[in-house]
């Protein structure tokens, strides 16, 4: 028997805690006889002092062990899933899902919503007209049955004591702590009952992870997770210096969702798309080719059975904002720099992404990038396109985009930045 303030103070003072101590804290959380303040204290000592090995195997598990895990034994097909860390202009959930499940796989994706300047894949989809993403277990297992692929909500089941520690985390400046992003991501993946994850680490200023290093750490942690938890996980480290492709936004990024699975999508999105495709494929087992299936059209043909299958039309016109401002290039030479914070920032603040959780985005509104760094551009071209509902939310976003955009009138080589980085293998 232990108490809530003992473990804080071992934490702090940089002592380990035990795998029974763990779990008596997470049980008595959800009891409610350790209050969120106790809970927050302890964040703030791991954020400082970490978690070894050990702590954060009994930490995850212990996330996994507060709610349900689902049981996809009754799905045919070998079940692969992707996680991405979370960035600007990232749709890569809405392409890969019905791509690797028109090459063979079942792919079970609980998303997420955006918070801040990174967007959510759940608002993404919900600008398609009559598109569920609150699902119960028993549709989400119908939909992955009869699509291949299902992008939902996790249900309040699935590893609850993360919704309360991402809630206090939120407010309390501890988001930003490898083992606590690691916990956090990896319990609600493993309780989503997918037997192989591929993770998309995102670095540079759109990012989380700021350098390489960290997000190499970060990936490793989680796919150490993912192997004790018997999930095979691999990881890749991909490029978010930049926005991926050109839509930041909502409808924007599924009309470009799109357009890449008839094959026009633009070169950086394809590029991560087609290496997360064939990690996933290799995971899963399937010797396909995704480029084949975009070709043929059986990836665009998986997506808009999965829209129907969750209620989408997706041959509806998505919303179209009531008004737009131009962004022109400052001056005439290579575009060297489009900065993912900066840009997202805006979107944000155009109304793509939300302040609070509660808060309502806006379906419209968001930015079309119109040039993209290796480009060269004319003084006075358009180089961002600004969407939004309500004409007051360009000022703030104007202020957001000062000093994002880098021209440079040298003769720059023109370098081919490959926007994945790094593979991590399966532990
Ligand atoms: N995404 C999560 O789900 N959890 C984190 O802690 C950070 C990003």
């Amino acid at each position: 028997m232990t108490d809530a303030a003992t473990l804080i103070r071992a934490k702090r003072d940089g002592l380990r805690l035990a795998d029974d101590e763990i779990r008596w804290l997470f049980d008595a959380y959800a009891r409610h006889e350790v209050a969120d303040e106790q809970m927050s204290a302890l964040l703030m000592a791991i954020f400082f002092r970490g978690l070894d090995g050990a702590e954060l195997r009994a930490w995850t598990a212990a996330m996994i062990a507060s709610g349900d895990r689902l049981d996809l034994s009754s799905i045919a097909r070998p079940t692969v899933d992707k996680h991405s860390t979370g960035g600007v202009g990232d749709k890569v959930s809405l392409i890969l899902a019905p791509l690797v499940a028109a090459c063979g796989a079942a792919v079970p994706q609980l998303s997420g919503r955006g918070l801040g300047h990174t967007g959510g894949t759940l608002d993404k989809l919900e600008s398609i007209p009559g598109f569920r993403t609150g699902l119960t277990p028993a549709q989400t297992l119908a939909v992955l049955a009869d699509a291949g692929c299902v992008i939902c909500a996790a249900g309040s089941g699935l590893a609850p004591a993360d919704r309360r520690l991402y809630a206090l985390r939120d407010v309390t400046g501890t988001v930003e702590s490898i083992p606590l992003i690691a916990s956090s991501i990896m319990s609600k993946k493993i309780a989503e009952g997918t037997s192989a994850l591929v993770l998309d680490v995102k670095v540079g200023s759109g990012a989380f992870m700021k350098s390489r290093d960290e997000a190499r750490e970060l990936a490793t942690t989680m796919v150490a997770l993912g192997a004790e938890h018997g999930v095979r996980t691999r990881a890749l480290l991909t490029r978010m210096d930049v926005p991926l492709g050109r839509a930041v936004g909502n409808a924007v990024e599924v009309e470009e969702s799109v357009l890449a699975l008839r094959g026009e999508g633009p070169a950086d999105l394809m590029e991560v798309t087609l290496a997360l495709a064939r990690q996933m494929l290799a995971l899963a087992g399937l010797d396909a080719d995704p480029a084949a299936a975009i070709a043929d059209g059986r990836a665009l043909a998986a997506y808009r059975e999965m829209v129907r299958a969750q209620g989408g039309d997706p041959d509806a016109p998505l919303p179209r904002a009531a008004h737009t401002r131009v962004l022109p290039a400052p001056a005439s030479g290579w575009l060297t720099g489009l900065d993912a914070l900066a840009v997202g920032t805006a979107a944000w603040r155009l109304g793509a992404g939300r302040a609070r959780k509660e808060d309502d985005v806006s379906a419209a509104a968001g930015i079309i990038c119109l040039a993209k760094p290796g480009e060269a551009v004319q003084a006075g071209q358009p180089l961002l396109e600004l969407r939004a509902d309500d004409r007051d939310r360009f000022g703030p976003a104007l202020a957001a985009l000062e000093g994002a955009i880098t021209v440079s009138n040298q003769t720059v080589t023109l370098r081919h930045d490959p926007p994945v980085i790094e593979h991590v293998p399966a532990a």
